[in-house]
Formats: C-alpha cells, structure tokens, sequence
C-alpha cells in the first residue's frame, strides 16, 4: 500500500485551457508557501492528451504512482478535438477514470452557488436563483458507468446490442451517503436523495440504504427522497429548496451539471472527489474545476481560472484541514468581483475586463 505523504501536491494541468487556470492555481499556492510558512510541496505531472502525445497513453505508471501517493491533486482539464478519433482506451477522459476508479474517489462534491455580483448570468429568473447554495453528491466509482456486463456484441438478427448495467451494494452506497449527511450537518442540515426507485431496482435499493443509514446514524439530518427526474425538474422550478443532492453516478452527472447551469458560468464552478479515510486518517481526493479544456478559447488568455482557484479552497478546507485558508481564498475571490473584475465568459455592462493571469493576480492581491 503506497502511503499518502501529507502536504504534497500533484498538478496535473491537462490540456486547452487546463495549464492556464492551473497555473493560477500554482500562483496561489506559492502564495500560501511564502507568506502563510505551509510548506506545501509541488509537483506537476501530463495527463490526458498531452501525455498521449509523448507517452503514447493518458496517464503512465509513473505519474499514476504519483497520484497516488500525493494528499491532494489538482487537476485541470483532458480532452480535445485533436483525440476524438484515437483508440478508446487511449483517450484523454481514460485518465480520469482511471485515476477515480483506482484511487476509489467514490464522492464527489459539486458546489452550485450562485454569486450575487453574476445573479444576472443565470438564464432564470434572478428571484430564483439569488442566494441559491446546494451542495451535489455524486456517487463516482459505481453504478451504470463502471457495471459489468458491458460491451457492444453483436446478436443473431444481424443487428448489434449495446450493454451497460447499473449496479449498486449497501456499502457503495452507504459510504457516499455517510458523506452528504456529514456535509449537511455543517450545512443546512437537509438531505435529498435520488433514484428512480419506481422503475429499477437498483435504485429501490439505494432508497432503502440511504433510509436505513439516517434512521440508525443521522435520525437529527432531514431526510427526504425524490425521483430523479422530479429533480431535474425542481432544480429548475424552486433550486432554493435543497441544501444537499445525493445521488448516483449516472443521475448525478446529468443533475450536476444542470445545477451548475442555474449559476451562469462554467468557469466559476469547482469540484472535489474525495476517497474513504484510511485508519491513520489519511484521504486521497482530486480536486477539478467542473468545465472542460475549452478548445475554443485555449491560448488566449480568456479563461476564467475563478473554478479552478475555488478548487483549491475545497482542497484547503476538505483535504488540509486549513478552514481558515479556504475562507479566506473564497473571500478573495468575492473581493474581486466586487471590484468589477471579470473575465470574458462573465463579463456585463460597466464591468472590467480582465485577463486568466490579471484575474488570479488580483485574487492573490486580496489574501489577507
Ligand atoms: P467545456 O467545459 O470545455 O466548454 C464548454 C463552453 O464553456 C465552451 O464555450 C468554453 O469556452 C466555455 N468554458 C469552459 N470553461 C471555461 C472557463 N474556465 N472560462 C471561460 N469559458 C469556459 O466543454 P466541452 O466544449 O463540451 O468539452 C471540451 C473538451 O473538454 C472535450 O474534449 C471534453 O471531452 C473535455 N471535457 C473534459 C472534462 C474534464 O477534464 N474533467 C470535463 C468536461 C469536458
């Protein structure tokens, strides 16, 4: 077992617009490192397209055993035209998954808030989503993405059948629920949990888990169930209503990203995936902002690197217990789009234009 070594972190920028905002991460960390004494180590690794370009594969073994034995890692973004067409296992994404499903990062953690200073981003109604805070719990290592059997075979009248299943235990399931609890406690105190137990069994049975777990450990947490597709619905008729969404990998993509929606940028939204604790209390977990590697704006200097910089505060606050840190980059982050400054994807009348670095530069300017 390849001990996690406290304090280190692994940048793995990726491609497009990943080394842009990750290097704004790095500014960030230097920071801490210079003026706060935290001593985080730094390292920086290919992942995704660009390792395939030199390696011949996404992720190779040695920045796999990396990843594995640093506390935290950031990760920018994979992907790209440029890969479309390569060999499947060879893909960019390929990195990801692995890296979740081997350093079984079950839980991951999607933020949607809405920001006042960008209420009008939002296509809804500003009286929808102002003060809008939920915080998403995605299952990430089970389930339809990861079930077995699957594969495209071909069957006897000549036509083809694709084949994924969707499975799920007690103990996948408990130990992501276990988290949203955990996280409503020093939330809201509010859990929703969704399935689709009225036509899989799959989800009857996460239904029945979630429930046991809360009547036997979080009787104090409010608890209630919906259907998923009831919840893509309310997410957008009253988001207000939830504190925290706990739900499986394939449900939770879809209402993740729906949720991020509700606050108007992709470039504001960041993400933690977090593995179980070990018994010396030691967590691996990656932490992303939720976009893409944006291919269209790669190079320009345009990205909004505010995701990527709010995934370290996660970083800051769920992996190096540095609370205080994490409050004081968000409130940083606040400071400067109270002044006006925004980037391309964010920009509105009478506000200040601003550039990947000039933006990560004025964050850094406002850490106390
Ligand atoms: P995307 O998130 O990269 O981009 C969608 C749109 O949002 C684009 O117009 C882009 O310019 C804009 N955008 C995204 N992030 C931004 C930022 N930080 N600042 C300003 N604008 C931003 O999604 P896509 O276009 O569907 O995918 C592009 C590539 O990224 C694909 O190859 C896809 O597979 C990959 N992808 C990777 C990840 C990941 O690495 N976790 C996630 C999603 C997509």
């Amino acid at each position: 077992m390849i001990k996690v070594r406290k304090r280190k972190i692994l940048l793995l920028p990726g491609d497009g617009i990943g080394p842009e905002v990750i290097n704004e991460v790095k500014k960030i960390i230097n920071w801490f490192n210079d003026n706060k004494s935290l001593d985080f180590g730094i390292d920086e690794a290919l992942v995704g397209g660009c390792s395939y370009d030199k390696h011949g594969t996404p992720i190779t073994d040695e920045v796999f055993y990396k990843a594995l034995e640093s506390e935290v890692i950031m990760l920018g973004a994979v992907g790209g035209p440029k890969w479309d067409n390569i060999e499947f296992s060879k893909k960019p994404e390929r990195a990801l998954l692995k890296l979740r499903k081997e350093l079984k990062l079950f839980a991951n953690l999607r933020p949607a808030i809405c920001f006042e200073q960008l209420v009008d981003a939002s296509t809804l109604k500003p009286e929808i989503v102002s003060g809008l805070d939920i915080m998403i719990v995605r299952e990430l290592t089970g389930g339809i993405y990861f079930g077995e059997p699957r594969g495209i075979k071909p069957i006897d009248n000549g036509e083809r059948k694709g084949i994924n299943t969707h499975t799920y235990t007690t103990s996948e399931i408990t130990r992501v629920a276990r988290i949203a609890f955990d996280l409503a406690k020093k939330r809201s105190n509010k859990v929703t949990s969704c399935e689709k137990s009225n036509v899989m069994e799959a989800g009857q049975l996460w239904k029945e888990e979630v429930q046991e777990l809360h009547d036997k450990e979080y009787k104090d947490v409010e608890l209630s169930h919906m259907l998923a597709d009831n919840c893509a619905m309310q997410l957008l008729r009253n988001p207000k209503q939830f504190d925290v969404i706990v739900t499986d990998n394939l449900f939770g993509d879809m209402l993740s990203d729906q949720a991020s929606m509700l606050t108007g940028s992709l470039g504001l939204l960041p993400s933690a995936s977090l593995g179980a604790k070990n018994k010396d209390g030691e967590m691996r977990a990656m932490y992303e902002p939720i976009h893409g590697s944006a291919p269209d704006i790669a190079g320009k200097e345009i990205a909004n690197p505010i995701a990527s910089i709010l995934s370290f505060a996660m970083a800051l606050r769920y992996s190096l217990d540095l609370d205080n840190e994490a409050d004081n980059l968000e409130k940083a982050v606040q400071g400067v789009l109270n002044d006006g400054l925004r980037t391309k994807d964010i920009l509105s009348e009478g506000m200040k234009e601003t550039s990947t670095s000039a933006m990560g530069d004025a964050i850094i300017s406002k850490l106390q």
